[in-house]
């Protein structure tokens, strides 16, 4: 007769084959190892409950999966095994309570401790030195014959120092280095394709690729951790000697490892490595703890799957699954149009998410995700939180692609458009509520306009009151109607109106900064100022002069002809203008009236350190004598000064273009006449 038990336990182990199918042959598991954890979990403590229901083909009696037919199959001599898990102190202690008892004995020795990387495990075998084979480990006795793959990784030697034993195999984790996770996603991204989910899907992936040119490309590294069949070389008594063995060999061996000697110590190196798992350039998604005596190892020996001497730590996961109930749009502060993920709330990464980001149309169109979708969601440490993609398999067989909206969610709905070549959609109305919150704060921080007592809450509030609809209307706030508000003091409003008042001083760059011109960032904004001088010759400006100005491409210059060529954009220049900013780009502090214009019409470039200036001290001197100091040399330059340690660039250009040269003295000379030698 058949139990509860006995179905729930068929039901699991298929279950569990299904994912591990997709997971080691496939390379891309639907579900989160959390989720595939609690199945295993479910069906341990199901076996342990009915020990005579356990079946020898359970998934707990067994390594990995069948390795793929695609590949040439390797017999392993010495068993490539996985490993026991634990999941909180408690079970860290009863792992090596156990072990102690078997032993019969008080003690377990020193322990060693490493990282879990989170990688796939390979084997590679050494003749003589030369690295001839490297396998994955499939089922633990058959793996895959990678050997062509193995030898594209870099870290991974192809020949071993003289007086390398005979055999040796070397068993670690094939890992896919965080920058190079990155870089494969942003070309991923760059040419419209879904970005890879996790490194360690990505990293299985790369390895079991039938072209190893690809894998290849795909800068993949390697952490040695144990031998498997060893014939010749030194005795080695311990685990950290035979590590530090590997490591004289030249093979890649972590070194965070180290060796403890008790479980207190051991648990100290679990907390480290939970602090430290966003600092590595790698994942880990654990630590393992190993007895370190080798004779020790062999008294406890291993079960069909995993040895008794190690035991894995998981940290907490960073992947769940959860329901995509809408995806919505959210428009940022320069109007751009990032598409969200509306989710039930979810506890993942150590912190409840209701909310993530979906990138841009093109990733929500390759991940395929649709509102109604079970979906996968990471949050890994500050990183903000992404879906991942959906489980197919729970998709409603009524569900419809999701479309990127062609309006604004803002009252206005004015188009979102996007652009050739660009992946993102921009709603470029100005007055739109949804961006006005960001772009007055941005133009009220401390790289721009700088004002104080202005933070998110009031920018908030006075956009809820009405008192601001665009940025021009910071400066003509209604403090008689502010003064009446709940905690607003006389004390806070008049702090608030003096950093209004004081902002108005700030200088030209400060000034395009707040403006909030898309493509353009403080040091692009300081170049215009630099080469145009005032706010009203950068308006006037075309493209092509715009583009001229050195550091400024086509596309931001574009971008800033477009943005003065709105007519709501001017009426909220003017009332910057009627307020009494400052649109000239001379430094606040230099009373230009006070110095006689002696470079008045001309256009001269520094070149190096000009003694008695700083490097801005000597442009804010030519413009508070009326003339205009850019950063580049052009036909329109009138000189060039050449200072201390010049740049050769600029030289070579105004003698290419026939403009005079001039030293310090004949600079010094020039300012005060106004006369070109
Ligand atoms: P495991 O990852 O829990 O532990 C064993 C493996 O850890 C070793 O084989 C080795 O590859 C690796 N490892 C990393 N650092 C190590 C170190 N310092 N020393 C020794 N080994 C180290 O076990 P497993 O059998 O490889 O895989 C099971 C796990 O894989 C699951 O817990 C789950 O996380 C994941 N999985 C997920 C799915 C899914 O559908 N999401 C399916 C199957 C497996």
């Amino acid at each position: 007769m058949t139990t509860g038990a006995e179905n729930r336990i068929s039901d699991l182990i298929e279950r569990i084959r299904y994912h591990n199918d997709r997971y080691y042959v496939d390379d891309a598991p639907e579900v989160p190892d959390a989720e595939y954890d609690e199945l295993v979990r479910e069906l341990v403590e199901l076996e342990a409950a009915h020990p005579e229901l356990v079946r020898p083909d359970s998934p707990t009696q067994m390594v990995g999966a069948d390795p793929s037919t695609l590949f040439t199959p390797v017999e392993h001599q010495v068993p490539m095994m996985s490993l026991d898990n634990a999941f909180d102190r408690g079970e860290l202690v009863a792992w090596a309570d156990r072990a102690q008892r078997r032993l019969a004995t008080e003690e377990l020795g020193d322990l060693v401790c490493e990282l879990k990387f989170d990688g796939l495990a390979v084997s590679l075998r050494y003749e003589n030195g030369v690295l001839v084979q490297g396998a994955t480990r499939g089922n633990g006795r058959v793996g895959e014959d990678i050997t062509a793959n193995i030898l594209t990784i870099k870290s991974v030697p192809h020949r071993l120092p003289e007086g390398a034993p005979r055999v040796l195999e070397v068993r670690g984790e094939v890992y896919m280095p965080l920058v190079a996770f990155e870089a494969l996603n942003a070309q991923q991204e760059a040419e419209g394709k879904p970005r890879y989910a996790n490194p360690r899907n990505t990293a299985a992936g790369s390895l079991r690729q039938k072209d190893p040119a690809t894998t290849a490309t795909r800068g993949l590294s390697m952490w040695c951790y144990s031998v498997g069949e060893v014939q010749g070389g030194p005795a080695l008594n311990t685990h950290s000697a035979t590590l530090e063995y590997l490591d004289s060999l030249n093979l890649p061996v972590n070194p965070e490892t180290t060796t403890v000697d008790s479980l207190d110590k051991a648990w100290e190196f679990v907390e480290r490595s939970e602090g430290m798992r966003h600092d590595l350039p790698y994942e880990i998604d654990g630590a393992v703890i190993k007895v370190d005596r080798l004779d020790l190892q062999q008294g406890l020996g291993a079960t069909s799957r995993a040895p008794r001497w190690a035991i894995a730590y998981k940290l907490p996961p960073e992947e769940r699954t959860t329901k995509l109930l809408d995806i919505h749009v959210s428009i940022g502060s320069k109007g751009k149009a990032t598409p969200f993920a509306v989710l039930e709330p979810v506890f993942v990464g150590g912190s409840t998410v209701a909310m993530a980001t979906l990138h841009n149309e093109d990733q929500v169109k390759a991940k395929d995700v649709r509102p109604g979708d079970t979906v996968v969601v990471r949050k890994a440490g500050d990183v903000i939180p992404e879906v991942l993609g959906s489980v197919l398999a729970d998709r409603a067989p009524d569900s419809a692609e999701w479309e990127f909206p062609e309006v604004c969610p803002c009252l206005h709905q004015q188009p979102l458009i996007r652009e050739e070549g660009d992946a993102a959609h921009y709603c470029l109305y100005p007055r739109c509520p949804e961006q006005l919150r960001g772009w007055i704060e941005h133009f009220a921080a401390r790289n721009a306009l700088d004002i104080e007592h202005l933070g998110e809450q009031r920018v908030r509030l006075f956009i809820d009151l009405g008192f601001i609809s665009d940025v021009g209307d910071i400066y003509a706030l209604p403090y008689e109607s502010i003064r009446e508000l709940e905690g607003f003091g006389e004390l806070s409003v008049a702090n608030l109106t003096a950093a209004v008042e004081a902002s108005k001083q700030q200088s030209l760059a400060r000034l395009l900064v707040g403006l909030n011109i898309r493509h353009l960032g403080d040091t692009t904004c300081e170049l215009l100022a630099d080469a145009f001088g005032s706010l009203d010759q950068i308006m006037e400006a075309s493209v092509e002069e715009l583009a001229e100005v050195d550091g400024i491409g086509p596309i931001m210059a574009e971008s800033v002809h477009e943005f003065f060529q709105s007519e709501v954009n001017r009426e909220i220049i003017e009332k910057l203008r009627a307020a009494g900013l400052n649109f000239a780009g001379h430094a606040d502090n230099v009373d230009e009236e006070a110095l006689p214009q002696t470079l008045e019409g001309m256009t001269i470039v520094v070149t190096g350190g000009v003694e008695g200036y700083t490097r801005d001290g000597v442009g804010a001197a030519i413009k508070a004598r009326g003339g205009k100091s850019p950063s580049s040399v052009s036909s329109k330059t009138t000189a060039l000064v050449v200072g201390e340690n010049p740049g050769t660039s600029k030289l070579d250009k105004a003698e290419k273009l026939g403009i005079p040269v001039l030293d310090e003295a004949q600079f010094q000379r020039l300012i005060e006449t106004g006369e070109l030698p």
